[in-house]
């Protein structure tokens, strides 16, 4: 079957690791129609915007997406393309798998864990009011009204929603996840104690949704217990379900915890559109060396060709990857080697075909 795949290369080291990644889901013999669409600094230069209109129509042509990292351009008024597109495509859902390989040594052996972090809201959702701003005097003056509570003159305001409907389909998706991966323990990680109506309905919205599936055990923590643990005893932790901000640290951390972020993937996913994307940025200080390593983008590449059903290829890249890690080489300099972006690709794509 012919798969018609949106490949946004992206800027920084994106363009290296999406031509790793796109060599090797091309060896594996999954035939696939590459659509690809430049977006962030490339498109800004030339179109004035950094996520044109054209990305977004071909990814709803497509409905799915290989995305390498796009930088967030500082001070240019444009907010994080990252952002756009999973509120634009409404990619509600961030599943990051983080585990141990054989051979890459880390402080803890045997971690096993997979972040689902919500997407769309929360301190993410960009409600933002600036310093100064004269909509940010009408808030808080609104807010001295409302509350009682003056905000100083010199404070700038990020605004936490976090609503029901948000939360529940994550919590379904999550749950359907460790269902269908034999997962047995999902942690909800929360900060319900002090933000009561904001977290606060994150947790009672995954408790209430938790009683449609008893056989998924359901446990919730705090996220600064969860980073205790996560830093103690990771291994002992299977699913985190987290509202969007606490998922992106923690993600990072679980990273951390298996290697880095040379080996962390990760992917957006919505009713109708799912965009893979390791979770790593585009990493300037690396650029255009072809030293970056390709293996986020290359496991975030296998975790689409599952999506699409590809489970056969899917399988034999990660193979490749647990076997080229194995061997001690090649890997890139993240991981103690001397190796290019290229030549572990290669060798991944000699494995698989
Ligand atoms: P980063 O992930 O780009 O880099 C953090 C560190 O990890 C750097 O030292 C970098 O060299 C290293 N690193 C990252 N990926 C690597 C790889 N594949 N191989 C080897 N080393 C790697 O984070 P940052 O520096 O905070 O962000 C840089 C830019 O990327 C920012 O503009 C940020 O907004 C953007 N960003 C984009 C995404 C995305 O596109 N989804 C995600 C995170 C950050």
């Amino acid at each position: 079957m012919r798969h018609r795949v949106t490949l946004i290369p992206g800027d920084g080291i994106g363009p290296e690791v999406a031509e790793a990644a796109r060599t090797v889901v091309d060896a594996t013999g999954v035939v696939v129609e590459w659509d690809v669409q430049t977006a962030g600094a490339d498109a800004l230069a030339r179109e004035g915007t950094p996520l044109p209109d054209r990305v977004l129509g071909s990814v709803r042509r497509s409905r799915t997406a290989l995305k390498g990292p796009i930088t967030t351009p500082v001070g240019s008024g444009f907010r994080s393309v990252n952002v756009a597109l999973r509120q634009e495509l409404d990619l509600f859902a961030a599943v990051r798998p983080a585990r141990s390989y054989p051979g890459l040594p880390t402080r803890h052996p045997g971690v096993d864990l997979v972040t689902i972090r919500e997407n769309t809201e929360d301190l993410y959702r960009g409600i933002e009011f600036e310093r100064g701003a004269p909509d940010t005097d009408r808030l808080r003056a609104a807010l001295l009204n409302l509350a009682g509570y003056r905000i100083p003159d010199d404070a700038g305001v990020t605004v936490k929603p976090i609503s029901i409907t948000g939360t529940r389909r994550v919590v379904r998706y999550a749950l359907e996840y460790a269902q269908r991966n034999g997962r047995r323990t999902v942690t909800v990680g929360h900060k319900a104690n002090i933000m009561k109506f904001s977290d606060g309905v994150f947790l009672a919205t995954a408790l209430e949704v938790a009683k449609e599936y008893p056989e998924v055990d359901v446990r919730e923590m705090q996220v600064d217990e969860l980073a205790m643990w996560l830093s103690w005893e990771p291994e002992t932790l299977d699913v985190l379900l987290l509202p969007n901000l606490y998922g992106d640290i923690i993600s990072d951390l679980s990273a951390g915890l298996v290697g880095g972020l040379g080996v962390a993937p990760g992917a957006n996913l919505g009713w109708e559109y799912a965009v893979f994307e390791p979770v790593h940025g585009s990493a300037p200080d690396i650029a255009g060396r072809g030293a970056a390593n390709p293996l986020a983008m290359i496991l975030s590449a296998a975790m689409m060709l599952r999506h699409l059903s590809e489970r056969a290829a899917a399988g034999r890249v990660d193979a490749a990857v647990e076997r080229v890690l194995a061997a001690g080489s090649p890997r890139t300099p993240d991981l103690g080697g001397s190796a290019g972006t290229m030549e572990v690709a290669e060798a991944i794509a000699a494995l698989v075909a």
